[in-house]
């Protein structure tokens, strides 16, 4: 593409969160000049309060985030998962995943969205190529044989050999490509805090299967946990409401006793839980990313790390095919993208979708088979090995940048 209009560019990424970001700094350092459109202010993104979440980064992401340049000013703000435990409250049979019967790293990290967000605004904002427009959304597009055209709303036309779609559950590139999807309320809301506590996690993270829905407390730095508390959605406004010495009462119960005395740090957040796949991943001269393809149940903390997949992949095709002077939007390649990574997020997607259907459901017969299915993976070494690695993000067909280092 011509480099001598400024409105001219290889690729135009829409969206601005972990997933786009991380895709546009991996495209634009490898020379691609390339456009990120974010709808919202980009400083908003960086405050404490924008996003209440911390994300279960797995090892496996680690080493894509390490490619991309990024890891390691998100590295200190990470907590090493050591040790993974799930219970169901209907049965007394757990799983419980130690990190040292797989070798000697940690399954991951638990890092604040705030730090992956400022990390990846740092080294972005640092790129010469890359073109970061905020307070920006895509009016309109037209694909063409060789390029798109892309309209945003008091912006002069720009034109890209390749458009993302990095914008989300609710992505208006899919919409306005005529992409459907698969979708489905969970009618489940997700509360989230930050909780400090007397004594140490060790490194544990731990997930509580309850009736109402899953509730995880995650190890981050210092004595402090994020809670991921998933009820029904017609409970969560009282909740949310609760004066701080009740709610405080409602995790304590929630969490057993192992932290000690609790307190929160922070405001409580909530987020409404749905399913989300995009019946493609492409169309001509378009490609989805992260959510934008593909939406899922946090209760395996595998969302974004299912996008930074998708990262990883788009970044080894679209840079393969630039370095050779090839058209990075043509249909082979995108057809390559999506046959690459269909299987591995429908496989995420059902997984979390089963998951959260079978704890949810009182039903004996299925109490007793979840009970069955804990109790196996927990003594069946091989398959709890290859369950831990899959957790690691180190199973399937991966990307140079995480195969490289396993
Ligand atoms: C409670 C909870 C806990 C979770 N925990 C984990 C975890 O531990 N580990 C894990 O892997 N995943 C986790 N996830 C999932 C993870 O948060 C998502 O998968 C991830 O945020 C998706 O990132 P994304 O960049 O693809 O999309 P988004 O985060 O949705 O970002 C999309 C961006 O596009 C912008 N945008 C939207 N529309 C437009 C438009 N029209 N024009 C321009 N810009 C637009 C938005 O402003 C936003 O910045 C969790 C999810 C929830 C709800």
């Amino acid at each position: 593409m011509s480099t001598t209009n400024p409105n001219h560019y290889d690729v135009i990424i829409n969206g601005g969160g972990m997933v786009g970001m991380s895709l546009g700094i991996a495209l634009a350092r490898a020379g691609m000049r390339t456009a990120l459109i974010e709808r919202g202010p980009m400083p908003a993104q960086l405050e404490p309060t924008f996003d209440g979440r911390a994300s279960a980064v797995a090892l496996g992401s680690s080493h894509i985030l390490e490619g991309i340049g990024v890891w390691e000013s998100m590295r200190p703000h990470g907590e090493p998962i050591l040790d993974i435990r799930a219970t169901d409250s209907d049965t007394p049979m757990f799983l419980h995943y130690d990190h040292t019967q797989v070798g000697d790293k940690p399954f991951g990290w638990i890092i604040e969205n705030r730090h992956i967000r400022h990390a990846l605004h740092e080294a972005g904002s640092k790129l010469e190529s890359l073109d970061i427009i905020d307070r920006a959304a895509i009016d309109s597009f037209e694909t063409s044989e060789t390029h798109v055209t892309v309209r945003v709303k008091g912006h002069t036309d720009m034109r890209c050999r390749l458009l993302i779609g990095a914008d989300g559950k609710q992505s208006s590139v899919r919409k306005l490509a005529g992409i459907g999807a698969h979708e489905w309320s969970y009618h489940q809301t997700a509360i989230v805090c930050t909780i400090e506590h007397t004594e140490p996690h060790h490194g544990l993270a731990q997930e509580r299967f309850l009736p109402a829905g899953p509730f995880a407390a995650l190890p981050m730095t210092g004595n402090r946990s994020s809670l991921v508390w998933v009820e029904p959605e017609e409970r969560v406004q009282l909740y949310m409401e609760l004066p701080e010495d009740e709610f405080v009462q409602e995790i304590t119960e929630r969490v057993g006793g192992y932290l000690g005395d609790i307190r929160c740090t922070g405001p409580r957040f909530s987020y409404p839980l749905s399913l989300m796949h995009a019946k493609s991943y492409i169309a001509p001269r378009i490609a989805l990313i992260g959510d934008a393809a593909h939406g899922m149940h946090p209760l395996a903390g595998q969302g974004v790390n299912v996008g930074f997949r998708d990262v990883g992949v788009l970044a080894e095709l679209l840079i393969d095919q630039f370095r050779l002077g090839l058209d990075i939007g043509s249909s082979d390649v995108l057809e390559h993208y999506q046959r690459w990574r269909r299987f591995d997020n429908v496989t995420m997607l059902a997984v979390t979708d089963n998951l959260n259907r079978l704890f949810t459901n009182s039903l004996l017969p299925v109490k007793l088979a979840r009970g069955i299915g804990l109790w196996t993976v927990n003594r069946i070494p091989p398959l709890k090995r290859f369950f831990m690695r899959h957790a690691m993000g180190l199973v399937g067909d991966l990307p140079d940048m995480v195969r490289k280092n396993t």
